[in-house]
Formats: C-alpha cells, sequence, structure tokens
C-alpha cells in the first residue's frame, strides 16, 4: 500500500505550490490529480493576475497576497515561469466615480499595497490607450501578469524533481476516518495509508471534506468569461486596466497576458452546474461594452477566443486551516486568489503542518528550481538559439513560435504532457491566433514519437481524466 506523509488531493495551482515546499522537506508527499494532466480546473481559466491586494485587509487571504508578491520575480526565474509585473491602472469614468476614488484608494493601501491617485493626464501616461471619459484613477505599480498554467506545473515538477510523487488520472474516492483522524485515503489507484490529507480540491472540496467525515460546506461555480484579443492588439497595450471594483467583483478588466494576448473579462455569475464551462453571446457582449469604456479601442475584430472558466465559491471565500473535526485534515482553497496567494500559501501550509505535530525538517540538498528551457518567443538573440540545439530551427507552431526543443522539453519533464493541451499548457503550442488548426498535427506527432502511441489516437486533452464520473450529485 502507497504511504504518505502528507497526502494531498488535487493538482491545481494550490495544491501544486503547497505539494513543491513540502518536497523541499523530510515530509513524503503524494499529490494526486483526478483528470490526466494538472491545472484541468479553475487554475487553467484564470486570468494570470499576481495581484498586490484582494479582498478585506487583514485577512489570511490579504496577509499571504502580500507575503507572495514580493516573491514573484525570483519565484518565477527558479521556475521559469512567464512573469512581469507591468502594473495596473485603475479608471474612474465620469465625475461620479471619480468622487469615489478616494475611498477605492483607501481599501487598497488599508492592504500595505502600493498605489498612487492619478489625474486624467497621469493615467493616460500610464497607459495612452485609455478612455476619453477618464477623470482620474489609481496607478497600482505592484500588479503583475503570470502565466497560470506554466505556474501550476511548475510547482508540480519542482515537488517531483525533489521526490514527491505527482499521479494524474488517480481520484480520491473515500476514506477511512477512526477516532476522529483519516488514516487511509481509497483511490482509483488503491489505497494510501496518511498521516495528513490537504483537501485542494477546489470546485469539489465539499465533496472530499464530507467523504473525509469534515465539516459540511458548499461549494459552488462562480463562472467568468473572457474574450481573448491577438497579440495585433495586446502589443499597443502596456498595462492592466482595471474599473472600479463593485461591491461583490472587480469588474471586467482588460488584461494583457505574459504571451502578448488580452484577455476581456471576466464576467461573474453563480451558477450550479460544476462542469458547465459554456460561454453566451449576452455575456460576451457585455463585456465588450464593459471593456470598451476603459479601452474604447477593444475590438472584436482582434478575437482569437472565448472561454468559461468556473470560480471554486463557497460560503468562505478563502481556506487555509485545518478542519474542525477531522484533526489532519487541512482544506485549502480561494474563490479568486489562488494564483496570487501560491508563493506563500506552501509555508503557511507547511507551518500549520509542523504545529500539529509533523516532523518535515528543510533537506539543505532539495532543490529550488526547475531547468530553464530558453524559448525562441521573446528571445534576445533568436539567431544564436540553433548552436544550442539545432531543433530551435524547427518551428511547429508558427503564431507562438514554439520550436520543437520547447515541445520535447514538455515531454520529457517529469511530469511529461500527454495530450496536445498538455503541451499547449506547457509550451503555448496551438494557443496562439489560428488556435492549432495549422499545428496541430504536428504537435499530435511530436506527442506520439515520445508516448509511443499512433498519432491518431493522441488525445487533445479536456475531459480525458474522471472528473464528472462519480461526481454523483453534480
Ligand atoms: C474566471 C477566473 C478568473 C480568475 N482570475 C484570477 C486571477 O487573475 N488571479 C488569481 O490569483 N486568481 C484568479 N482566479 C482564481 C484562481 O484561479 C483560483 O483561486 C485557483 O485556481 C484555485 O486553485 P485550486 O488549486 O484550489 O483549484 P483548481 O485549480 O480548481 O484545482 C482543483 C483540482 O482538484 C482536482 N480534484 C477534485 N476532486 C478530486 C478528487 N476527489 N481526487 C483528485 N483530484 C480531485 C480537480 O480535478 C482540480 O484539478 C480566477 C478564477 C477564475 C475561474
Amino acid at each position: 500500500m502507497d504511504r504518505a506523509d502528507v497526502l494531498v488531493v488535487g493538482g491545481g495551482v494550490m495544491g501544486a505550490a503547497v505539494a513543491a515546499r513540502l518536497s523541499q522537506t523530510t515530509a513524503r508527499v503524494l499529490l494526486v490529480e483526478e483528470q490526466d494532466d494538472l491545472a484541468e480546473g479553475a487554475s487553467k481559466a484564470n486570468a494570470g493576475i499576481a495581484t498586490s491586494f484582494y479582498g478585506r485587509p487583514g485577512t489570511l487571504e490579504a496577509r499571504l497576497i502580500a507575503e507572495s508578491n514580493p516573491r514573484w520575480e525570483d519565484l518565477c526565474g527558479r521556475l521559469d515561469v512567464p512573469y512581469r509585473r507591468i502594473g495596473a491602472v485603475m479608471l474612474a469614468v465620469g465625475p461620479r466615480e471619480a468622487a469615489g476614488l478616494p475611498a477605492v484608494y483607501e481599501a487598497i493601501v488599508a492592504h500595505g499595497a502600493r498605489a498612487e491617485l492619478v489625474t486624467a493626464e497621469q493615467a493616460r501616461d500610464l497607459e495612452p490607450l485609455i478612455t476619453g471619459d477618464c477623470a482620474g484613477g489609481i496607478s497600482l505599480p505592484d500588479e503583475g501578469i503570470i502565466d497560470p498554467m506554466r505556474l501550476t506545473v511548475a510547482y508540480a515538477e519542482l515537488a517531483a524533481r525533489n521526490g514527491a510523487t505527482i499521479e494524474r488520472s488517480r481520484r480520491v474516492t473515500g476514506f477511512s476516518v477512526a477516532d476522529g483522524e483519516v488514516n487511509e485515503a481509497e483511490t482509483t489507484g488503491g489505497p494510501v495509508r496518511v498521516t495528513f490529507v490537504v483537501n485542494a480540491a477546489g470546485l469539489f472540496a465539499d465533496e472530499v471534506s464530507r467523504m473525509a467525515g469534515g465539516e459540511s460546506f458548499r461549494m459552488w461555480p462562480r463562472q467568468g468569461q473572457y474574450w481573448i484579443l491577438d497579440r495585433a492588439f495586446g502589443s499597443r497595450l502596456r498595462r492592466l486596466v482595471y474599473p472600479i471594483p463593485m461591491e461583490h467583483t472587480r469588474g471586467a478588466q482588460v488584461v494583457p497576458t505574459t504571451n502578448g494576448s488580452v484577455l476581456l473579462g471576466p464576467s461573474a455569475a453563480d451558477t450550479e452546474l460544476r462542469l458547465d464551462k459554456a460561454t453566451d453571446l449576452a455575456t460576451l457582449r457585455w463585456l465588450l461594452e464593459q471593456t470598451r469604456k476603459l479601452v474604447p479601442d477593444v475590438s472584436d475584430a482582434y478575437a482569437i477566443k472565448t472561454y468559461a472558466g468556473n470560480r471554486p465559491a463557497g460560503d468562505e471565500i478563502f481556506r487555509a486551516r485545518f478542519d474542525h473535526n477531522i484533526r489532519n485534515l487541512i482544506h485549502v482553497g480561494s474563490r479568486s486568489a489562488g494564483v496570487s496567494v501560491s508563493p506563500a500559501l506552501g509555508d503557511h501550509v507547511l507551518g500549520l503542518l509542523r504545529d500539529a505535530g509533523l516532523a518535515a525538517i528543510d533537506r539543505a540538498e532539495a532543490g529550488d528550481a526547475i531547468p530553464t528551457v530558453p524559448r525562441l518567443l521573446n528571445a534576445a538573440d533568436p539567431e544564436e538559439l540553433p548552436s544550442l540545439d539545432p531543433r530551435y530551427r524547427h518551428v511547429v507552431c508558427a503564431c507562438e513560435q514554439v520550436t520543437a526543443v520547447e515541445i520535447s522539453a514538455a515531454l520529457e519533464s517529469r511530469v511529461p504532457a500527454t495530450s496536445i493541451d498538455g503541451v499547449r499548457k506547457r509550451t503555448r503550442a496551438t494557443g496562439g491566433r489560428c488556435q492549432g488548426s495549422v499545428c496541430m498535427v504536428g504537435v499530435a506527432f511530436l506527442v506520439s514519437q515520445h508516448t509511443g502511441q499512433p498519432p491518431e489516437c493522441i488525445r487533445h486533452g479536456g475531459f480525458g481524466g474522471t472528473l464528472g464520473v462519480g461526481h454523483a450529485d453534480y
């Protein structure tokens, strides 16, 4: 039977971040993810904003965001993850919003985040594309953008390199509990003897808690839809552009991504179907209207894709604490800021575990970095790359300029891609303007070469795991 000092349930950004930190200690770590790849839940659907403030000041979530924010450059350098601290400008459109700016500013600085009230002219200096109706704004220099899928995969890769076991296509289906403690987890890959369990199951955290005899809480999807606009527009935009936040949402934003495209969104609608990721025209039109108020040049003429993701909403919007009933069960989850808390989350969870008696001693020889793969896109000197490896001449995905070298690295890592979508998450191949219509066959061919499966059997990705099967009431 498998044994784990800590069993992490869920391979989204939060579970992977926890596994990465624990892997640097003497604790034996097993992460199980029911889907056939990491980052299949909210962690692949988010905007990738590494924010400097969120929620109410003084909460654990706000504290972890504040602790995480200064770490991004160092962390992403070590984990080979694209990140840029581009800053944001929050706009007041019209005199009524301008009157409310000082209160919004006060709420932000209460987090300890850097912010500055700016005039409309100063706001335009920060981002020339903003609306002529801007009546003032707030500059937020510590807002950053990150590739959230690369980040999730990189946390897991670091964990694996440090000896943690990362198992995909393995679902937790139940627990044996005695005297207020879980002692065994039942999984689709057999039972696991456990000392502690970290429930990082996102939208399904309530189900995992229930199976373990833990607290009863409810999770539901808060759907967010996005447009993705082409790099032709993204190359003109310098910063994140935010509206004045509403009571329950930060509103529809204009979000540059680390690969040069731009996201317009998200919407925020509480729904019931956890697996429903359909977009609808009315919401997409609304997103265009809202974001045009901030940046009038926004246009669906640049659109390359639309999509929806489900935030793991719950009565408690953030959890990183022990269960109240089961002594060795920890819940971690965040509705809207899981990426932004992730650099500091592992330390927090490790602290909880040590306080509860886990002998997890930091190992001096443990790694804190994964190998860097030079990328053709944004390379300082692209001409030099073929001297490192001649396969840099083989551009497989022309839109995103991904070569055979980057794709091979994704297929040969410790937590390798096994599908076309897995390659996209790690390299961006098939994720550009043509959405794979030109390069998908080439990517499938390379996946086939590495996995030994015939090309026609290579899956695109998506619901290849067991998600949805066995989640009886969803
Ligand atoms: C539209 C949208 C925009 C967002 N924007 C941002 C943003 O800009 N910045 C930011 O910081 N955050 C943002 N967020 C929030 C962020 O995406 C989430 O907080 C974060 O992804 C949660 O990570 P997680 O690991 O807890 O959950 P998930 O990524 O959902 O991972 C949970 C995993 O658990 C697995 N699982 C479930 N049940 C089981 C089981 N029984 N056995 C094994 N595995 C199981 C699932 O398959 C899933 O992979 C956004 C979210 C959305 C949807």
